[in-house]
Parts: structure tokens; sequence; C-alpha cells
């Protein structure tokens, strides 16, 4: 069984607009299984850090500003193809291109309120998953479902 892991967040304003239990109960359903969960407000610097590869866009001060607006849900997801399969249920980045049945084609409009983060490859996420949580925040567990889910 694969242990690929992707890390997702939910943005401010997937918080303000209630789609944290939408969101989080889509990948519970999908078969993903769930090892780190928190609500968090994240200072400038760590999103900074988050961001660090789009540090020269023009919109990136507005990023900053957006995602430290409120608390953000972060989360860490485990199974098959977790990376992207959470870029599948994410949609594009921008919602205006995202397929009705993915959370940016179902929940937002504009490209800076697309409500949920998801890593974009192995290597991010495993930086992602480390730059949030400590390492002690990683729960370990088996899913008693996973005959069900895995042959
Ligand atoms: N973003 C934006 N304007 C743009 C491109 C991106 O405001 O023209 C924001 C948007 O919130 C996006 C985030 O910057 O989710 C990170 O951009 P990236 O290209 O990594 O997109 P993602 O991986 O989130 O789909
Ligand atoms: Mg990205």
């Amino acid at each position: 069984m694969s242990s690929e892991r992707t890390f997702i967040m939910i943005k401010p304003d997937g918080v303000q607009r209630t789609l944290v239990g939408d969101i989080i109960q889509r990948f519970e359903k999908k078969g993903l299984k769930l090892t780190a969960l928190k609500m968090f407000q994240a200072s400038m610097d760590l999103l900074r850090q988050h961001y660090n590869d789009l540090s020269s866009k023009s919109f990136f001060e507005d990023l900053i500003n957006y995602m430290s607006s409120g608390p953000l849900v972060c989360m860490v997801w485990e199974g098959l193809n977790a990376v992207k399969t959470g870029r599948q249920m994410l949609g594009e980045t921008d919602p205006f291109n995202s397929l009705p049945g993915t959370i940016r084609g179902d929940y937002c409009l504009h490209i800076g309120r697309n409500v949920c983060h998801g890593s974009d490859s192995i290597d991010s996420a495993e930086k992602e998953i480390y730059l949030w949580f400590k390492k002690d925040e990683l729960c370990l567990w088996s899913k008693t479902t996973a005959q069900w889910l895995y042959e």
C-alpha cells in the first residue's frame, strides 16, 4: 500500500465561508487517510517560506496578506497517489478553469480567493508537511477499511 502524503490547507476564505467540513469530507470519502490536522493562524514569515517559489511574482504580497488574514486549516492526507489525487480534487489554480465537481470549480470564482491549497509534487509535499507540522503532530495509525480501499 502506498504511503504517499500530501499537504492540504484550507485558506482563510474557505474557513470564513464555512467550507471546512465539506472539504475534509471530500478527502475522507475519497479514501485518503488523515494523519495530521490543525487550525492555525500563520505568521507572514511562515507564509513567505511556504510560497517562497512565488516571491518574485507581482501577486506575492497580496497572497501573503490574504493567507495571513485569518486562520487556516492544515492537514496531511495519505494514500495511493495522494499528491496528484489532491490536485485533481482541487481543480486548477484559477477557479474559472476548474471543472464542476472540483473544490475550486464548485466553491469559488477568483484566482486570488481559491479556498484551498494542495501540494504540487511529492517533494514539495514532504517539505510543506515538515514546514507546517512538527514530527510528533503526525499520527501513525492503520485504517481498518484499508482492505476495502486497496486490492
Ligand atoms: N495566485 C494569485 N494570482 C495568480 C496566481 C496565483 O493570486 O495569478 C495565488 C492563488 O491563491 C494560488 C497561489 O497564489 O493558489 C499559489 O499559486 P500556485 O501557482 O502555486 O497555484 P496552486 O498551486 O495553489 O494551484
Ligand atoms: Mg502551488
